[in-house]
């Protein structure tokens, strides 16, 4: 039976910033408490992703029109259909599922880095602990078990909606959302996590922008990478001078037994 390929809804309209989802992230995963602080720059805590925390709710605030505004949104890994993480990863600690979940495999992960060069959406977090980099998994143990995402779960409001990837895209463009993450571009392709919104859609239109470049998602992502083959195309030069390396170790080998069996054919 083919395998469902799921999104995530995030509707900015309803979501009340309570930041349930950002701690039924934690309990799910069991990931450690953060200690926070005053964050001078808003109401966002802790203030970025890090290894322990893989989602967080962005408090952001201006004004536009003259109007104050202020909106809350979720951010966390979007999970690329073409996952560039996966592609620059040398490895292939990433596991990109059929579902739409890109995660990364710990046992893998030799602590490279070149994953946070190559997303654009600057998720992945590196701890120098472990040696290993972090992010959502979109909770593929729980989809996979057929629950919802533990984000989802938690939401009181409904502004997270799980269920099949194209459902959400039709459903919301027909009842006149803007998406973003239908298709985004070439380097990310579809993004699982959808963000919708009729309400703040001429959000940053004075300045020239769209609504979610106002909220920090590229038009035209792309990443820190020359090109996410980098991290695929160095994997496969190692592994050439591994390969070249154990051959002329061989050749050695080989001539210095011929050496010693002339040796002792001559004494
Ligand atoms: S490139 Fe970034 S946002 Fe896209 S799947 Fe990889 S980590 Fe997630
Ligand atoms: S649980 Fe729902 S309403 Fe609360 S912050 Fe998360 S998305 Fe927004």
């Amino acid at each position: 039976m083919p395998v469902t390929e799921y999104g995530i809804v995030v509707n900015l309209d309803t979501c009340i910033g309570c930041r349930a989802c950002q701690v039924a992230c934690k309990v799910w995963n069991g990931l450690k408490a953060e200690e926070t602080s005053f964050n001078p720059q808003g109401y966002t805590n802790p203030p970025d992703l890090t290894p322990n925390t893989w989602m967080i709710m962005q408090f952001l605030e201006g004004v536009e029109d003259g109007e104050p505004f202020w909106l809350f949104k979720k951010h966390q890994c979007l999970h690329c259909s073409e996952a560039p993480c996966a592609k620059a990863c040398p490895v292939n600690a990433i596991e990109v599922h059929p579902e739409g979940a890109v995660v990364i495999r710990s046992d893998r992960c030799i602590g490279c880095r070149y994953c946070i060069e190559a997303c654009p959406y600057n998720v992945p977090r590196y701890d120098p602990k472990t040696n290993k980099v972090y992010k959502c998994t979109l909770c593929i143990d729980r989809i996979q078990n057929g629950l919802q995402p533990a984000c989802v779960e938690a939401c009181p409001t409904d502004a997270l909606e799980f269920g099949p990837w194209r459902e959400l895209v039709e459903k919301y463009r027909a009842a006149g959302y803007e998406v973003y993450g239908d298709h985004v571009n070439d380097y990310v392709g579809h993004t699982h996590y959808l963000y919708v919104t009729r309400k703040y859609r001429s959000l940053g239109a004075k300045q020239g922008k769209k609504w979610y470049e106002v909220l920090g998602l590229p038009a035209d992502p792309r990443g820190r990478l020359p090109g996410v083959q980098l991290g695929r195309e160095v994997g496969v030069g190692l592994a050439a001078l591994a390969a070249l390396g154990a051959v002329a170790h061989a050749v050695y080998w080989r001539a210095k037994r011929m050496e010693k069996r002339s040796g002792s054919k001559g004494g």
